[in-house]
Formats: C-alpha cells, structure tokens, sequence
C-alpha cells in the first residue's frame, strides 16, 4: 500500500529500512518520493518539492526523461546482461564516447558506483608503478575535506573525519594535505600566494615521505562535498607539474564536477589540466541507473597490455560494472545534454544564480559565495570578522525552512571539525528559469527569517 497511505509507508520505511547517514528524526520524516518530473520530485502525499540538490548531485537532466527509460528497456530486451570479461556493444559505444568527451587518448574501466571507480583508479595506479619498475610506489595523497565514497579505499582517500573515525584502522599508504580553502587562507596572503603554498604541501609532503614511495594524488577539481572549495588556476597548475616532476600519477575524482556541472563537460576541462586517470559515476546515467567509469591514460593502461599474461593483468572484476542497460541508458545521457546544450544551459544558470546569492552577501549569517557552474557553496558563519562557522542549529534550521516551502538544498562540510556550515545548491542542469526563480526566491525569504 506504499503510496497510497502515507501514515503505513512511514511506519514500514522505520521498520524496514535503515537509511543512508540520517537517523530517523520524529520531528522531520524523511520525505518518501514517488514521482519526479524536471527539477521537482512529489511525495506520497501529494507534496511537491524543487529537487535544489539533483538527488545526491546526480540527476543533471532532470527527473522523468522517458528517453532514457526506453533506452535501458530497449536495452534490456536486447540483452540484459553480459560480463566485461568479454564484451557488448553498449559498453563498447559508451567507452568511445566518453574519450570523445574527455579529448583526450584514455582508455575505459567500467563499475556501478564512484567509490568503486576511485577503488579501481587505486589498484591501476599502484599495479601500474610496478608494472613500470616502481615497486615501492604505493601511497597515495588527496585533501582533507575532499570525500571520494565509502569503502575502505576510497574512505581512506576521503579526508573529512566525521565519516571515519568509527571505522578504523582503514587502508594504510593514505596521506593527506590542506585543501586550498581560500577564504580561510592567512591575513596579507593574496588568493595567488595561498593556493601555491597549498600546492607546495604536496610537494613538500612527496619529498619528506619519499619520491620513490608516491603512486599517485586523487583530488576532485572542486572539492564538493567537503563544501564547495574552489582552487586558483595556479593551484592545478602547480599539481600537475609536481606529478609529472616526480612521476606521480594524477587522478581526478570527476564523479560530482562531471557531465555538465561545472559549466563543461569536465570540471578539469576548467582548468585545462591533462590527468592520468579520471573517475566518474553519478551525471554518467544522470543517476537513472547505477554506473560508474575509471578512464586511464592509453599509454598506461598499454603498460600493462604489453606484458605477459600471468604478470601484466589487471587482476580486477567487476560482475556488473558496464551493465548493458545502463551503458545504453549512459549513452542517451549524454545525447540529451549535447542536443539540449545542458553544458551551456549550465553557465547560464550558474551565472543567474551566483549573482543573486550575491544580492544578499551582506546577510550577517554570509560569511562567503563560491561557484563553480551550476554548482554554489554558501558558507554560514556566526561572525564575519572571526569566521567563525554557524552552528549546526541553524544550518538545520534554514535547509529546514527551506523543505517546508517546498526547495531541498544540502549541507556540506565536517561535523567533527566544527566545519558542517556550508549550504550546497545543485539543481538540474535542466531547470527552467521559473524553477531557478523559484530556488532562488525561497532561499532568500528563509534567509530573511534568519
Ligand atoms: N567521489 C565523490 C567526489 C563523491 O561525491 C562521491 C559520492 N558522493 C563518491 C566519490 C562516491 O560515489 P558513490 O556514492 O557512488 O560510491
């Protein structure tokens, strides 16, 4: 009767389902979805809200495109499944399409979710060093803050505590640095001057622990859900350099900044950066389905082609991973966004919406507006001068008022380091202009009751 009575489906959701992060809260149920069309999903009892987030910044084109359903059931007809021990054609057509998108030579490794590409972007980083005589390479340097899934590997990666710190020991050879945090960087220190001395942690942190030790650096190229951390152009470039000075590899975590995002098919397409390898899930399949991609270098992954059977292999499976139906489904994704120019659509809206956070900069609780696409970060801070951040009460409080009219936004940041102040807003990359007039209207009269 899911659906139908509101009352049982809450009291069977408590019962049978444990939920992802958020524990069950009397005060505010979590909304049960049952239909999406657009930007706006509607709940069992008929409730409508503005998905402000894209689900967990997935669903780019928006909610309901009956183009991508027919896509996987045509799909599923034709052939439901087959293992990438061997091959498809859907796999195949995704793969060519998505080295068309990156511009570059790689070549593609599928799986079902981001962790498991991060997981897999591990194992070919490290197999790779050895497979070019770099045994001791294994350890790998990401960014506190920066969040790369939820398995053991990839949370290792992950460099915010409050996901963490109940699970260890997690994989060892994970090392960390500052991100670079611009709003926070030292009184007299221009943007310039901080985001190289960030860059020069990594540097410094290569050296100190050894070259010969480094397999590779994992960042995205805006940390996202650590809470919207954009670098200077001069930060990537640095990282780039400092990889290839001291042969490193460098990975980018694309599975938030990807397909259209950040305002081009790739976030580092921003930054005209050339990374060795590139992981991506969620826009992939605009979350319709699971599925997630490694795309790796050509000329590393022909390093391990070259040799023999026995030791150049990737010794990596993955049952599902390039699921036919979602390869086919993956593929129309990517159609839409082109033949809607999504990418473009995302700039503008991008614009739109950073400028009218901008209108309200001076609120007190405003300590800083950070965009990147189609993708804004407000950071809430109880002073200005101190910035020191907003308790998580009102945090609460505003993404609260913000539900009750109808608008679903995010909060980022990391509870255990008294950092969980950033407001996220990622709508569709498909909203109408109402839909944005909408999100943006709603925010600013919840912020005024603040
Ligand atoms: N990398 C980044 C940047 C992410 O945001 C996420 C998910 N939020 C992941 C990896 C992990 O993806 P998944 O939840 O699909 O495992």
């Amino acid at each position: 009767e899911l659906g139908t009575d509101s009352e049982s489906a809450i009291q069977k959701d408590q019962r049978y389902l444990w939920h992802n992060i958020t524990p069950y809260n009397e005060a505010a149920p979590p909304m049960i979805a049952a239909t999406g069309s657009g930007s706006w999903v509607t709940d069992t009892n008929g409730q409508r809200y503005m998905d402000g987030m894209s689900g967990l910044w997935c669903v780019n084109v928006g909610y309901g495109r009956k183009e991508l359903a027919e896509a996987a059931y045509e799909q599923l007809l034709q052939l439901p499944y087959f293992p990438l021990t061997q091959s498809h054609m859907p796999a195949i057509a995704l793969a060519e399409k998505l080295n068309n998108w990156l511009g570059d030579d790689y070549v593609i490794f599928f799986s079902n979710s981001g962790s498991e590409a991060n997981e897999a972007a591990f194992k070919i980083a490290r197999q790779y060093q050895q497979q070019i005589g770099q045994h001791y390479r294994h350890k790998f340097i990401s960014r506190y803050r920066g969040y790369h899934g939820s398995s053991m590997g990839a949370l290792s990666a992950t460099g915010q505590a409050q996901r963490k710190y109940k699970y260890e020991p997690l994989s060892g050879g994970f090392l960390h640095v500052a991100p670079p945090d611009s709003y926070r960087r030292l009184a007299g220190q221009t943007v310039e001057e901080f985001n190289l001395h960030c860059a020069q942690a990594i540097e410094d942190m290569i050296i100190w622990e050894g070259v010969e030790t480094i397999a590779a650096v994992i960042m995205e190229p805006v940390i996202t859900g650590g809470g919207i951390i954009i670098p200077h152009q001069v930060y990537m470039d640095r990282v780039q350099e400092i990889c290839r000075t001291h042969g490193v590899l460098l990975i980018i975590d694309e599975v938030i900044c990807g397909f259209g995002r950040s305002g081009q098919k790739f976030g580092h397409h921003n930054f005209g950066i050339k990374p060795d390898i590139v992981t991506m899930a969620k826009g992939l399949t605009s979350g319709y389905l699971p599925l997630s991609a490694t795309a790796v270098r050509k000329d590393i992954y022909e390093a391990f082609k070259d040799k023999s059977d026995d030791y150049g292999h990737f010794r990596h499976v993955n049952t599902f991973g390039g699921n036919p139906a979602a390869c086919a489904l993956a593929l129309r994704n990517l159609e839409v966004i082109e033949q809607e120019h999504l990418i473009e659509r995302a700039q503008l809206l991008g614009q739109r919406l950073n400028t009218a956070m901008m209108d309200i900069a001076d609120h007190p609780l405003i300590g800083d507006i950070r965009s990147f696409g189609l993708l804004t970060g407000i950071e809430l801070v109880e002073n200005k001068d101190s910035k020191k951040p907003a308790s998580l009460d009102i945090v609460k409080s505003i993404i609260a008022g913000c539900k009750r009219k109808g608008l679903i936004i995010g909060k980022n940041g990391d509870t255990v380091a008294g950092y969980n102040n950033i407001l996220t807003f990622a709508p569709p990359l498909s909203s109408t202009d109402e839909d944005l007039e909408f999100l943006i209207s709603t925010f600013k009269h919840v912020m005024s009751e603040h």
